[in-house]
C-alpha cells in the first residue's frame, strides 16, 4: 500500500471536472463520496434493489444477503460482531435509540453525563430523557483547549455519554480516563464516534466502552444511515424503542415477543441502499493506508493550525497541537462574524462551517455565539489549505 493524495482524491467524482478549485473543508458536515460507495449503491439500485428480510423471491433474497454483507462490513469497520452491529438513520438516531432503550433503566436519583462541548445531538435526547425520567444531568468541564476534564463518576451515575471527537475543537477524548471512571462506579460509556469514524477503521469494543455511534454521511456514505454498535448483553437485556415490522419474533393481539439481536432495534424498513453504501464506505476504507493518511491529515491540520497563528485576531478554539486531536480546526476571526467569513471564502472556492455548529453551550463557554471550522478528510491537500489563507486574507481584509 503506498499513499497517493491526489489517486485518493481521484477516487471522488465531486471534484472532477471543476474549472475551479473546490477546496471542501466542511468534512465534518458531510464528507464526500468516493466512486466505491455510489457504485455499490448503484448496483444495489439497478440489480437488487428489493425489501430485506421478508421476500423470498431471489431479488429480496439479493437484497437481504446485500444487507447483511452491509451490516458485517461495518462490523469489521468497528473491529465488531455483525450480531453486535445495528443499522440506525444516522449517529443521532443511534444516541437517540440508547436514550430510550437504556433510558428506560432510569429513574430519579439516576445521573447522565455528558459534556460542555457536545454536540446537541449527544446533549438533547438526555435533556429529553431526564425530564422523562426524572434522571439529572451533569456536565464534565471542557479545558481552555477545548478538552473535556475527565472527572470521578458518583454511584447514581449510570451513563457517560461524550464525544469521541469533539465536531467543534476537534480533540480527542481521554477515552481510557473516562472508562477507568465510569468502570470504577458501574456506569455505562456511550461515545458519540460521528467525527471519529471518518478518520480509520477502530476498535470500539476495546475501547471499554458500551455504545459507540457513527454517522454514515460523515463517513463518505450517503446521507440517512448510521450504525450503533452496542454490546450483546445489552442488545438482550434493553427494551426496543421503535416497534413495528422486522423488530419481532411473534406478534399476537395481547402484545409481541421482540425479535434477537439488531433487528430487535431495526423496526421498519431499513435504509437499505444507504446501509450497502456505509457498507461499501467501511470496506474502502478499511484498505487504505491509515498510518500515511493521519500523517497527511495531520500535516495539513499543522498548517491550519500554524497558519492561523500568525493571523492578528484569529483564535483557534481547540488544541494548539497536533497531540490527541483530530484535523478539525475551528476559529474565532475577532470581529467577524462567521457566516460573513465563510461566504467570502467561498468566493474562493473554499467551503467552510460558520455557526454554533450545533454546539452552543461550547460556544457560550468560549464567549462566543459561533465559531468558523475548517475540517478536513483524506482528499484535502495543500491546495485546499492554499486556498484557505487567501480566503481569510481577503475576509480579514473586508471584515476587520
Ligand atoms: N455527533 C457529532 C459529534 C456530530 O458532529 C454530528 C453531526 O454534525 C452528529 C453527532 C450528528 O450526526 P448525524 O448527522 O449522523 O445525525
Amino acid at each position: 500500500m503506498s499513499f497517493d493524495a491526489a489517486a485518493l482524491r481521484a477516487r471522488f467524482p465531486i471534484f472532477a471536472g471543476r474549472e475551479t478549485r473546490l477546496a471542501y473543508l466542511d468534512s465534518g458536515a458531510s464528507a464526500q463520496t468516493p466512486d466505491a460507495v455510489l457504485d455499490a449503491v448503484r448496483t444495489f439500485e439497478t440489480s437488487r434493489r428489493a425489501n430485506v428480510k421478508r421476500g423470498v423471491h431471489a431479488l429480496a433474497e439479493a437484497a437481504t444477503e446485500a444487507y447483511a454483507t452491509a451490516r458485517g462490513r461495518v462490523a469489521a469497520y468497528l473491529s465488531a460482531p455483525s450480531e453486535e452491529t445495528i443499522f440506525t438513520a444516522g449517529c443521532t438516531a443511534a444516541i437517540n435509540l440508547v436514550a430510550h432503550a437504556f433510558g428506560a433503566t432510569l429513574g430519579p436519583g439516576d445521573e447522565i453525563v455528558v459534556s460542555d462541548l457536545e454536540h446537541h445531538s449527544n446533549l438533547v435526547p438526555w435533556q429529553m430523557l431526564a425530564a422523562r425520567t426524572g434522571a439529572t444531568l451533569r456536565f464534565l468541564d471542557v479545558d481552555g483547549e477545548g478538552r473535556i476534564v475527565p472527572a470521578k463518576f458518583a454511584a447514581r451515575t449510570k451513563l457517560v455519554a461524550l464525544a469521541h471527537v469533539s465536531n467543534v475543537t476537534g480533540a480527542i477524548l481521554d477515552v481510557p480516563a473516562i472508562v477507568a471512571e465510569a468502570k470504577a462506579v458501574g456506569a455505562r460509556v456511550l461515545l458519540d464516534g460521528a467525527q471519529r469514524a471518518p478518520h480509520g477503521p477502530l476498535d470500539a469494543p476495546g475501547l471499554g466502552v458500551d455504545f459507540y455511534a457513527i454517522s454514515g454521511h460523515k463517513t463518505f456514505a450517503p446521507h440517512g444511515v448510521g450504525a450503533l454498535w452496542m454490546k450483546a448483553e445489552l442488545i438482550e437485556a434493553l427494551p426496543p424503542f421503535l416497534g413495528g415490522g422486522e423488530m419481532i419474533a411473534r406478534v399476537t393481539r395481547e402484545g409481541f415477543v421482540p425479535a434477537r439481536g439488531p433487528a430487535k432495534f431495526e423496526a421498519g424498513t431499513p435504509p437499505i441502499g444507504a446501509a450497502i453504501g456505509l457498507g461499501a464506505a467501511c470496506a474502502w476504507l478499511a484498505g487504505l493506508d491509515w498510518p500515511a493518511i493521519a500523517a497527511h491529515e495531520m500535516r495539513l491540520t499543522q498548517r491550519l493550525l500554524d497558519g492561523l497563528a500568525a493571523v492578528p485576531g484569529a483564535r483557534v478554539l481547540g488544541p494548539k497541537g497536533l497531540q490527541a486531536r483530530a484535523p478539525v480546526v475551528s476559529f474565532d476571526l475577532e470581529g467577524a462574524h462567521p457566516h460573513d467569513v465563510c461566504q467570502i471564502m467561498d468566493r474562493f472556492g473554499v467551503a467552510l462551517r460558520g455557526g454554533h455548529h450545533c454546539a452552543q453551550p461550547l460556544h457560550a463557554r468560549f464567549d462566543l455565539a459561533g465559531s468558523t471550522r475548517a475540517s478536513l478528510a483524506l482528499y484535502c491537500e495543500d491546495a485546499d489549505i492554499d486556498l484557505f489563507f487567501d480566503g481569510l486574507a481577503e475576509a480579514k481584509r473586508v471584515l476587520t
